[in-house]
């Protein structure tokens, strides 16, 4: 049996890292599905595909590739067999991203991707609708939150380190308009999921974050365990019916029975 859980949330709140982390603690592999979308944006762009394109967009999605993995512990995306980690990043790609994950076809092709992604894995996905449509009967599901301002900073800082020029206000206004963007999609907008637990980390170190998280994926796996030990000792071992006693001892009644229809 699989186990999923799903982080959902706006961009910046650290979803990236509490995935990371959480993946090497309880072994899970780890899915960031924003990386799909970030791929096919960069096709697009490779392609010159416009967004009204759809017949271009619809053959573009038949022969995408894509790929995560993990090589030494950092997740590395592979676009078309071409490693696209670092490009996916782009200040081009993050402007475009949000409207080409409104296409609806776009949504399609990505969530079957997802699901066969994690298809009999224990998995954590990070994302905006793991919990609501991905996954809706994920086993834990998370959104984390965190205000617009710390989550700028934070990106700035990120940014910093991938050596991607952006000013805080330029990050700023990516962001606020990719959560109104995302907020308001037709399809697989984000949203809270009714049992998400919701955590705002504005105030939280990302340790605190990852224990808040941990704490209710230790729930989780405790309850499952003792669900699955239930179900065990309920099971009572199959016997086919011909070896029985009973179907012994029945046997030429039966027959006769047969005998006379
Ligand atoms: O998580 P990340 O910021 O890389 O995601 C990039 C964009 O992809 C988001 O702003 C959102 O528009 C889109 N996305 C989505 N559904 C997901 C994950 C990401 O629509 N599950």
């Amino acid at each position: 049996m699989s186990f999923i859980v799903a982080i959902d949330g706006p961009a910046g709140t650290g979803k990236g890292t509490m995935a990371s982390r959480l993946s090497k603690k309880y072994n899970l592999v780890n899915i960031d599905t924003g990386a799909t979308y970030r791929c096919v944006t960069l096709e697009m762009m490779n392609q010159n595909i416009g967004m009204d394109e759809e017949e271009k967009i619809a053959e573009m999605l038949k022969s995408i590739q894509i790929e995560l993995s993990t090589e030494k512990g950092k997740q590395k995306v592979f676009l078309n067999g071409q490693d696209v980690t670092d490009k996916i990043r782009s200040k081009e790609v993050s402007a475009n991203v949000s409207p080409v994950s409104s296409i609806k076809q776009v949504r399609v092709a990505m969530a079957g991707l997802q699901r066969k992604m994690a298809q009999g894995k224990d998995v954590i996905m990070e994302g905006r609708d793991i919990g609501t449509v991905i996954f809706p009967n994920a086993d834990v599901k998370i959104y984390l939150n965190a205000n617009v301002e710390v989550r700028a900073k934070r990106r700035v800082k990120q940014n910093e380190e991938k050596g991607i020029e952006m000013s805080y206000e330029e990050v700023l206004e990516n962001i606020k308009k990719r959560d109104k963007n995302d907020m308001e999609k037709e399809m697989g907008a984000l949203k809270v999921a009714e049992d998400a637990v919701v955590i705002d980390g504005s105030e939280m170190t990302i340790k605190e974050v990852e224990k808040a998280i941990s704490n209710v994926i230790d729930k989780k796996l405790k309850e499952k365990k003792e669900q699955e030990k239930i179900e065990k000792e309920n099971t009572t071992e199959f016997k086919p019916i011909e070896n029985t006693e009973e179907a012994k001892t029945n046997k030429s009644d039966v027959l006769v029975i047969f005998g006379i229809l």
